[in-house]
């Protein structure tokens, strides 16, 4: 099993967004051993980025570009898409989009470099939504979808908080490095 992730990036904004490519190629093998504790599944992780040159308007990158890219680099890998445009149309409470063996989250840049917290709460959250949608489907679990939006709805409405981890992949009470939703609740 491949879990491929895909920096979609555009050309112009290439040297500036590295230190967040960094930051991918990090909490990419982070999901490694979190997909590995939480559900036992063995992915191998590959990461790279995708860059766009600029596009006329009829021709804007959406989704349906990226399944078809996806389709191209073949079905049997999942590919995760981290984008510089919110999906168009979308069953998620949150900026993503989830299809067989198939993720998309809208990755926001930091005003500031280097903000690491920023990452984590903006991106790797909605990442690990997605990730969980796509789990629990490969796990044959019924309510796939509804149970991922029941935990999400706590973290913003009710306090729950989201898991930390430290740069080493641990669980973290300090600063973290990476967050993920809560999976403590989870009915598997
Ligand atoms: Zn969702």
């Amino acid at each position: 099993m491949i879990l491929h992730f895909i920096f979609v990036v555009k050309e112009e904004d290439r040297d500036k967004r590295k230190f967040e490519f960094e930051y991918i190629q990090k909490m990419s093998q982070f999901y490694k051993v979190w997909i590995k504790e939480k559900f036992g599944l063995d992915y191998e992780i590959q990461c790279d980025e995708l860059v766009t040159q600029p596009r006329s308007i009829l021709q804007r990158l959406d989704t349906h570009t990226l399944v078809r890219d996806h389709e191209q680099r073949g079905k049997e890998i999942y590919h995760f898409y981290l984008t510089h445009f919110k999906p168009l149309w979308t069953d998620c409470t949150c900026e993503g989009y989830h299809a067989e063996n198939f993720g998309l989250a809208f990755w926001q840049q930091p005003k500031e470099e280097n903000d690491t917290l920023f990452l984590a709460e903006k991106n790797c959250t909605t990442v690990s939504h997605e990730i969980l949608h796509e789990l629990l489907r490969i796990l044959r679990h019924k309510k796939y979808v509804q149970e991922v939006h029941d935990i999400w709805t706590k973290h913003f409405y009710e306090q729950l908080e989201f898991e930390q981890y430290g740069e080493d992949f641990k669980k973290t009470d300090g600063k973290p490095m990476f967050l993920t939703i809560n999976t403590s609740q989870l009915n598997l």
